[in-house]
């Protein structure tokens, strides 16, 4: 019996090794998302479906109460995510889940700003300090300098004038401004995005620690004339953050060309890979898009 029992124990331990050596268990992460001037609903099932359909990720969503409604029962358990997809534009969450989100991020957790997150909260300083760059609720220069690309550097640019705005939606080309950070390694470094907003006079406090992409905003669409920082990471605690200003949402998944774009949903699928770990282990697909030919993926399944 004895002997029985040991190596009835040993073969337990034997099969959790090779468990936990051959499984790939999928990365928590969850979403937060319940009001936005976006079309929340579609944008928070896209992202669902893209990061879960590569099996690397198993994602909850969080969702708010409605717009006015009280939102004091509203409460995310960070500590069970690898991180965290922000796409939430709304009410202030009560100051509980305020405290444990900074928390989780000082800490090192994993964030991603996604789109119009980086709308939220304008009198929220560490929250604007995580995203570095936001948008709309009268931002001003009280909110940070401009900040795009010109001459080969990143320039802040005080003068005074409202933070947040785009032209007409239209398909541009992504302009990668670093070669080694695990979420780009290998991409081309010019690549066409679908059909998309392009926000631009975006200001804040600025620290970009690794610009990722720009792309010009060009007068005739309406844009700033400026190239326009869209992906980048930021410095904040021990907390690994990837803002990414593009993936306006469509009316319906079916109807929704910059989250289908191949490009898109690649970042974000390298994004929540390198937040949840530090790094990067997915190789770059067949379909990406190059600099002449936008990729859709309708289906939101990696290639
Ligand atoms: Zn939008």
């Amino acid at each position: 019996m004895k002997h029985l029992c040991k190596s009835f124990i040993s073969g337990m331990i034997l099969s959790a090794v090779i468990f936990s050596s051959c499984s790939h268990k999928p990365l928590p992460g969850v979403i937060i998302t319940g009001q936005n001037n976006h079309n929340w609903p579609v944008s928070s099932e896209a992202i669902k479906l893209m990061l879960e359909n590569s099996g690397l990720f198993s994602m909850d969503v969080a969702i708010s109460p409605s717009a006015g409604e009280d939102m004091s029962s509203f409460s995310v358990d960070f500590s069970k995510y690898k991180f965290v997809v922000l796409d939430y534009n709304g009410d202030r969450w009560p100051e509980t889940m305020d405290e444990a989100f900074l928390e989780y991020v000082r800490g090192g957790g994993g964030v991603i700003i996604y789109h119009a997150a980086d709308n939220a909260f304008p009198e929220w300083e560490e929250y604007n300090k995580i995203i570095a760059l936001g948008g709309w609720g009268d931002r001003n220069e009280d909110s940070g300098p401009y900040v795009y690309w010109k001459d080969g550097g990143l320039v802040k640019d005080t003068t005074p004038g409202p933070g947040g705005s785009h032209g007409a939606r239209h398909e541009y080309v992504m302009n990668s401004r670093d070669r080694v950070h695990p979420v780009l390694k290998g991409l081309p470094e010019r690549w066409k995005h679908a059909e998309d907003e392009l926000y631009d006079r975006m200001r804040g406090p600025g620290d970009i620690k690794d610009l990722l992409y720009t792309a010009w905003a060009p007068v005739e669409k309406g844009g700033s004339g400026r190239e326009e920082p869209l992906v980048f990471t930021v410095g904040y605690g021990k907390g690994r953050i990837i803002h990414i200003m593009l993936g306006h949402a469509g009316d319906s998944l079916e109807d929704n060309p910059a989250m289908q774009c191949a490009g898109f949903q690649v970042l974000m699928l390298r994004s929540a890979e390198w937040c949840a770990t530090g790094n990067v282990t997915q190789k770059v697909p067949v379909d990406f898009p190059t600099e002449a030919e936008v990729s859709l993926r309708p289906d939101y399944k990696p290639r």
